[in-house]
């Protein structure tokens, strides 16, 4: 869907939800929209229970006819694809030709290009890949992959082997998501968006409290002050903001989810996580503690 379409469609949410409801009672189902969000793809309308064919049919009709929606720019409705976890061990950590070569992200791709096995199949995100133990010579390499809700790709992959030049790798069932999550509401790790306790949201940018995409009207760095010196001007309305903050995790050049930041290079080490936030609360307490004793902070 366009990101004009989503925005016509997500202002009347609620009446959509309402109308939506009205149609699929009428044809007598029980499936019922529970709301409706987006995200940078399309919408997701949340229902009570999977839909069939035929309830998926009826919300396309009415999102295709929904006033203010470019039909054809919307693409039918389809049931939500599931994440299949999977890890493949016993591939070589060094190259056999370099024992100086890592595995590389590209090695991986084309090991897995290479293999009948994986043709059907198609990654969620990049692969990552872990040395079993610090002084061990093979890796594990854990792959996300887009599945039925079946699981039905993963089942026809787990326990198969396949060769990696001489050795012979094998793929196996793995949890859920290893890694660590990062709150989309306040930018902190190690708690989902859904289970944030602040009130209210973070900005991304300059961690003021208001969401991110409001950080134009509500963030004060574009805002004209006379009173500071140098004075600070207005940024030109539909302008980008072009202040730059500290991540509010790592007080790095970036913003609080960029790829650059260090907690979300570790996003897989939930160890490094933990002792980073143990450091931070460390170095928090100190400075109320130096606060409180009045000597001066360097
Ligand atoms: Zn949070
Ligand atoms: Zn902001
Ligand atoms: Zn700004
Ligand atoms: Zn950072």
């Amino acid at each position: 869907m366009s990101s004009d379409n989503i925005s016509s469609f997500m202002k009347n949410a609620s009446s959509n939800v309402a109308n939506l409801n009205r149609e699929l009672h009428n044809a007598k189902t029980d499936v019922l929209v529970d709301y409706i969000c987006s995200d940078n793809t399309g919408v997701i309308i949340v229902t009570n229970k999977v839909a069939q064919q035929s309830d998926l049919s009826i919300i396309n009709h009415y999102v295709k006819n929904s006033n203010d929606i470019n039909a054809l720019q919307v693409k039918d409705s389809r049931l939500p694809k599931s994440k299949s976890y999977l890890k493949i061990t016993g591939i070589p950590f060094y190259s056999y030709a370099n024992s100086q070569e890592k595995l590389s992200l590209s090695d991986v791709k084309t090991i897995l290009k290479q293999n009948h096995i994986f043709n059907n199949i198609s990654l969620t995100s990049k692969p990552r890949i872990i040395k079993v133990l610090p002084k061990s010579d093979m890796a594990t390499v854990w792959i996300d992959v887009w599945d039925v809700q079946s699981g039905q790709n993963a089942k026809l992959l787990i326990n198969r082997c396949f060769n990696v030049g001489n050795y012979i790798a094998m793929i196996r069932g793995a949890n859920m998501n290893p890694g660590v999550p990062q709150c989309k509401n306040c930018w902190k790790w190690g708690h989902s968006t859904f289970s944030c306790q602040i009130q209210g949201a973070k900005c991304v940018k300059c961690n003021g409290p208001h969401k991110s995409e409001h950080y134009r009207e509500f963030g004060w760095c574009c805002k004209a002050n006379a009173k500071i010196n140098p004075p600070r001007l207005e940024t030109k309305k539909g302008e980008p903001c072009p202040h730059s903050f500290k991540c509010s995790n790592c007080k790095g050049d970036h913003q609080a989810n960029s790829n650059d930041c260090p907690f979300w290079r570790h996003r897989f080490n939930r160890e490094w996580h933990i002792k980073k936030y143990a450091e931070i609360r460390e170095n928090r307490s100190q400075s109320i503690r130096s606060d409180v004793n009045g000597v001066n902070k360097l």
